[in-house]
């Protein structure tokens, strides 16, 4: 899908960015108010993703949960605000940019994309 600038990827009923603390791409849907200011983005209201934390390996997920000493898969949440191209994590995410704000990173070749064959020129 299309992308939009450095830090926003087009994709099927949303708007892709990469997460610095779950180190994977998220997802933005319509139903969010976007400001449409691809290079600073504002999105309201805030964000949050709960599941199973992922094992990932250089950016892509490996397909295994992590696992808490009885075998059972550990919960994640991702909680922040996206506001003015800075991506502001409350207190309840389980990464460890809990509670912290950082700009929003440039996006990641696409999952499954040969990242290494990539070669930028000037
Ligand atoms: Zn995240």
């Amino acid at each position: 899908m299309a992308q939009v600038s450095k830090y926003l990827r087009r994709v099927g009923g949303g708007y892709a960015h990469w997460c610095p603390g779950c180190g994977e791409t998220h997802v933005i849907f319509d139903r969010w108010a976007f400001d449409g200011n691809v290079d600073k983005p504002t999105f309201n209201p805030s964000v949050k993703i709960t599941g199973k934390q992922c094992v990932i390996v250089d950016g892509e997920w490996t397909g295994e949960w992590v696992r808490d000493a009885n075998g059972n898969a550990v919960d994640m949440c991702c909680h922040y605000f996206l506001h003015a191209g800075q991506i502001e994590f409350c207190g309840d995410c389980t990464h460890s940019l809990s509670g912290k704000t950082v700009p929003l990173p440039e996006l990641k070749p696409a999952p499954g994309g040969s990242g290494q064959s990539q070669k930028q020129e000037k």
